[in-house]
């Protein structure tokens, strides 16, 4: 199977065909300004050091800032890194947001560390690169594997080390400590957004809707789902899933997820409810299928498996190129990641100003810009699709790249 980044690289090779993109302008989009590789020492508990691999990618600035997030995670590697960063800057030119993109990784298992150990870790990490990020020129946020209280460390750090309180150096903070309302949702927000749009726009009745993903981003979007009407009949996460076909309580999961720490599905078993492993999940008969977890999880070995006539991407990269071919011959539509799960650099991008302008906004204001926002990526997707003749993946990537090429060439 062909990496991440391989996949990354196909899909902007095939949209810069499409986009009449020159050859020597492709290999200036592909291409990171930077890459920032490090080693971080930590001192454990037992006294002994220990160094974890890091890497911050700014992969492109000629929209603004470098901007992307975190990710802690034991498999982090740069290939990973590199293509998540590329899907930044692609996603904040889709968004219409004044940033470039870049993206950051440790490869640790966080779960792993003591507490005291997790803020070295964080500490440590803006220690290593603190002179080449800032407000104006690379603003990291969460991703896998990193928390609100984390970008509070790394905040803390930062602006010890720049001699003045720089809260717009990260997003993703806590609210107390000058984070937006509304950050944790965004992306499931941002994320229902885009699906409401499509739907209004397809024949569907009822559809039912699985889940791939039980973290930050599959929680909030399975919350919104349930509370907006919708029914969420499977979910899942690292360790295993459940499928109810009438439909999960959802405000029951998430308080089984918060006491035990994962879906638990024996809590739902005997209520017509079956456990289902993370693989079965993606292949349920359902209409909407949410991969929320991580990348590479639709792939050409089990396309053809899929049953659902829409998946809504709130993963980055969850569905490969060789996969997409297949499940483009069978009409199911992809709403691609760099649509999909944009709201939450889009609520970044509002903390980021309400860092620097020191206001604070209500919840309802910041998901009312959210919306508007995603409303507006979606119309100029859609404006793409019809004038090109090509899928929603292939109209965001042109849109996106055309935005950056024509700043590059300013
Ligand atoms: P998270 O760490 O909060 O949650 C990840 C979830 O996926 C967890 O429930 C975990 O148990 C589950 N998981 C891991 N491996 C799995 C597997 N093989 N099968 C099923 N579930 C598995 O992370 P998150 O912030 O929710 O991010 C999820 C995805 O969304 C990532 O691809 C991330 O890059 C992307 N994303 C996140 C944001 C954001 O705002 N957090 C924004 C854009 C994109």
């Amino acid at each position: 199977m062909s990496s991440f980044l391989e996949n990354t690289k196909k899909f902007i090779s095939e949209a810069a065909g499409i986009a009449h993109i020159e050859d020597d302008m492709l290999a200036r989009l592909e291409k990171p300004d930077q890459v920032l590789e490090f080693e971080i020492p930590v001192k454990k508990a037992d006294a002994t050091e220990e160094k974890f691999q890091g890497w911050r990618v700014q992969h492109n600035s000629a929209l603004g800032p470098y901007k992307g997030g975190i990710r802690f995670h034991p498999d982090s590697n740069l290939d990973e890194v590199q293509a998540l960063a590329s899907l930044m800057t692609w996603k904040t030119s889709l968004m219409d947001l004044p940033f470039g993109g870049g993206k950051g990784a440790v490869r640790v298992d966080p779960k792993k560390l003591s507490r005291v150990e997790l803020e070295a870790l964080s500490r440590g990490y803006v220690r290593a690169l603190w002179q080449e990020v800032g407000p104006e020129k690379d603003i990291p946020a969460p991703d896998v594997g990193t928390t609100p209280e984390i970008l509070d460390w790394m905040t803390d750090e930062y602006s010890r080390l720049a001699g003045k309180w720089s809260p717009a150096a990260f997003t993703g903070k806590s609210v107390e400590k000058g984070g937006s309302k509304g950050r944790e949702i965004a992306t499931g927000f941002g994320g229902f957004v885009v699906l409401r749009e499509y739907l209004l726009q397809a024949n569907m009745d009822r559809p039912k809707i699985a889940i791939q993903g039980f973290g930050n981003v599959g929680l909030h979007i399975a919350e919104i789902l349930y509370e907006k009407g919708y029914i969420v009949v499977a979910l899942s996460d690292s360790k295993g899933g459940v499928y109810g076909p009438d439909g999960i309580d959802i405000h029951e999961a998430v308080k089984v997820k918060r006491e035990q720490g994962r879906i638990a599905p024996e809590f739902f078993l005997g209520k017509n409810f079956q456990k289902i492993s993370n693989e079965a999940l993606l292949e349920l008969p359902v209409n909407i299928l949410i991969p929320a977890a991580l990348e590479n999880q639709i792939t050409e070995a089990n396309a053809d498996k899929i049953n659902a006539s829409v998946i809504l991407e709130l993963a980055n990269g969850p569905a490969t190129p060789d996969a997409e071919k297949k499940l483009e011959e069978r009409g199911i539509d992809i709403l691609p990641d760099i649509l999909a799960n944009g709201g939450g650099v889009v609520c970044s991008y509002f903390e980021w100003v309400q860092s620097l302008e020191e206001e604070y906004w209500e919840e309802s204001a910041v998901l009312e810009k959210i919306d508007a926002k995603m409303v507006a990526a979606f119309r100029g997707v859609i404006e793409m699709k019809k004038q090109h003749g090509v899928n929603w993946r292939m109209a965001s990537y042109v849109r996106a790249l055309l935005r950056v090429s024509e700043a590059m060439k300013k």
